[in-house]
């Protein structure tokens, strides 16, 4: 499978007066294939959103490189990001969509981007299981689960070759968690567009990705197949994150932090940056980052 999307050697920093450099993405690697799902997890904090950002052109990129369809992504204004064919789904689904507009006009302007003609917003709310007549409604009269319902009719409206989920579905009551997180999967992938799903929730990912990329401390640490990296996880960090989930029902959500603190980005543990926490550390571990895929682990470098 070509790549859809690209992400090399990505460094993202953060620069604020009189306040350290923060490496919030610090040399992360990911590819997403046309039709493809990629679930990307970690705690909170991790580097994820940031990653997602600079995908879409919202965050420079401070080295490395992001290539969406053999072209290099760079930081874009609000009109050429609608052009560029990637359109992202927030987390809060009521501030992502404007409170004055009816949610039809709000749809239609993807639409109007695309140039397309023949699709009427009734038609996107349709597909994304929602009543036509809703098109003439405002966000108020709906509830968090209907909201991105709509947020992703509107996203879809602009055809979009890759679509990004931003943690869409940690502010949804459990019930329309699998939903919508399905909803994505199938509308991605029915338009043969890849899809980037965001969460700290490792079990829904599990439902819905071909593949998982798990994060730590701006750095992938682990990629895989679901199924490979849900029945035999290999970096300590994955192994500790599925262990956090609630059994015997096996769904479930990362903890809020593992044991130990999770270490200031701005100040990065010297070698894997994993080791303080890491139940397996060696003495080659607090002295060299394990720097290679598809397990960034002293314990799995390739041969
Ligand atoms: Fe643990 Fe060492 Fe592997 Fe890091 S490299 S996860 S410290 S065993």
């Amino acid at each position: 499978m070509s790549d859809l999307l690209s992400v090399d050697d990505l460094v993202v920093e953060h620069r604020s007066p009189g306040r350290p450099i923060v490496r919030a993405v610090a040399g992360a690697s990911l590819k997403v294939g046309p039709g493809e799902v990629v679930g990307l997890v970690g705690e909170s904090g991790c580097g994820k959103s940031t990653l997602a950002r600079a995908v879409c052109g919202l965050n420079p990129v401070t080295e490395g490189s992001i290539t969406f369809q053999g072209q290099p992504v760079t930081p874009l204004g609000l009109r050429r990001r609608k052009l560029t064919g990637i359109q992202m789904v927030f987390q809060d689904p009521y501030a992502s969509l404007n409170p004055r507009r009816r949610v039809g006009d709000q749809i239609a302007d993807g639409l109007r981007t695309a140039g397309d003609t023949t699709t009427s917003p009734a038609d996107l709310l349709d597909r994304v299981g929602l009543p036509r007549e809703f098109a003439g409604r405002h966000p108020h009269e709906f509830s968090g689960g209907q909201r991105q319902r709509i947020a992703i009719a509107r996203a879809l409206a602009a055809r979009p070759r890759l679509l990004i989920g931003d943690e869409p579905i940690s502010a949804l009551d459990a019930s329309a968690q699998a939903q919508v997180a399905t909803l994505m999967r199938d509308l991605a992938v029915d338009s043969g567009a890849g899809l980037l799903f965001i969460s700290h929730d490792l079990s829904v990912v599990r439902l819905i990705a071909d593949r998982i990329a798990v994060m730590y401390l701006g750095r992938i640490v682990e990629v895989g197949r679901t199924a490979e990296v849900w029945d035999d996880p290999k970096h300590p960090y994955t192994q500790a994150l599925l262990r956090a989930i609630p059994k015997p029902d096996g769904m479930g959500v990362l903890p809020a932090e593992l044991a130990g603190d999770v270490p200031d980005p701005a100040d990065p543990p010297r070698g894997c940056r994993f080791h303080p926490r890491c139940p397996l550390a060696m003495d080659v571990c607090r002295d060299k980052e394990p720097d290679f895929g598809p397990v960034a682990c002293w314990l799995h470098e390739p041969t």
